[in-house]
């Protein structure tokens, strides 16, 4: 790598003309086409698009678990190869361990990177009292609100200290009122932490109240179809209409889902 290179000032996360195919004995399925994007360090961004869209492999590709089969996918300008702890992974069902309390699922991901010591044993104690759930530390996960475990599943995956988040619809489980809650919260939550985070979801409420940018995506096969970046006074006032931003997106999603994947 070149001196200039080094010092360039990179996105955190960048895809460069990224296209994936799936093979199986069906066939060939292109699942990205082109994608094209960067998230710089710090900042919230959503992933919105109709399902089957490839939402979930250009996640797969930060996180290092699916290859592209072109272009290229960098973290910190560097050739993301295979999972790297630098990069925390968080799904749409929470994946608690019934038979053990909250502490030591939030201590998982740590054990399982040989990390857990008397250090970071305490940061996650500290994730938990600093976020609210300190008293139930030592409660199993069926005690808890459906609200609740979800939090505690993103301290889990905070507890690790990634940099970069990669949150798949980590919402849609929970019912209309602990969504609404918890959207604010996690939010709060990451930007408290000064995380970037690139979140997939379904909903464009959530996706607006949420991030400071959101990328829509077309049908498969996906790619980045448009991008608009949310004012930061309209994400933290409820009462700024939201609507427009919503208004927008939704017309640019419309048009794809008329033409459906029926699923
Ligand atoms: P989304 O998360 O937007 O719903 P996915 O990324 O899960 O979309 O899937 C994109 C397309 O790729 C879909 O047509 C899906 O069936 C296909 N696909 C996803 N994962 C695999 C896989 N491991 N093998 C074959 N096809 C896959
Ligand atoms: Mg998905």
């Amino acid at each position: 790598m070149s001196a200039s290179q080094e010092k360039s000032d990179h996105a955190k996360v960048t895809l460069r003309d990224v296209s994936v195919n799936y093979v199986t004995t069906e066939g060939v399925t292109r699942a990205l086409e082109d994608v094209n994007l960067e998230i710089e360090d710090g900042v919230f961004a959503a992933l919105v698009g109709p399902s089957g869209c490839g939402k979930s492999t250009l996640l797969s590709l930060v996180a290092g678990l699916v290859s592209p089969t072109s272009g290229s996918v960098t973290l910190d300008g560097k050739e993301i190869t295979g999972p790297t702890r630098q990069i925390g992974y968080m799904l749409q069902e929470d994946y608690l361990f019934p038979w053990r309390d909250i502490l030591s699922n939030v201590t998982i991901g740590l054990e399982v990177q040989g990390r857990l010591n008397v250090q970071t044993r305490q940061r996650a104690r500290n994730l938990l009292d600093e976020y609210g759930l300190g008293e139930f530390m030592h409660h199993r996960p069926h005690q808890l609100s459906g609200g609740m475990r979800q939090r505690a599943a993103l301290i889990r995956t905070l507890a690790t200290d990634p940099e970069v988040l990669l949150l798949d619809e980590p919402l849609s489980a929970l019912d209309y009122q602990t969504r609404l809650t918890l959207q604010q919260e996690m939010a709060d939550i990451l930007r408290q932490e000064k995380k970037t985070v690139l979140l997939v979801t379904h909903n464009i409420h959530e996706a607006v109240s949420m991030s400071d940018r959101v990328m829509v995506m077309s049908r498969r096969p996906g790619t980045i179809k448009s991008s608009y970046d949310i004012p930061t006074e309209h994400r933290d006032d409820p009462g700024k209409d939201q609507s427009a931003y919503v208004a927008r997106i939704w017309d640019d999603l419309d048009h794809s889902m008329l033409r459906g994947d029926g699923n």
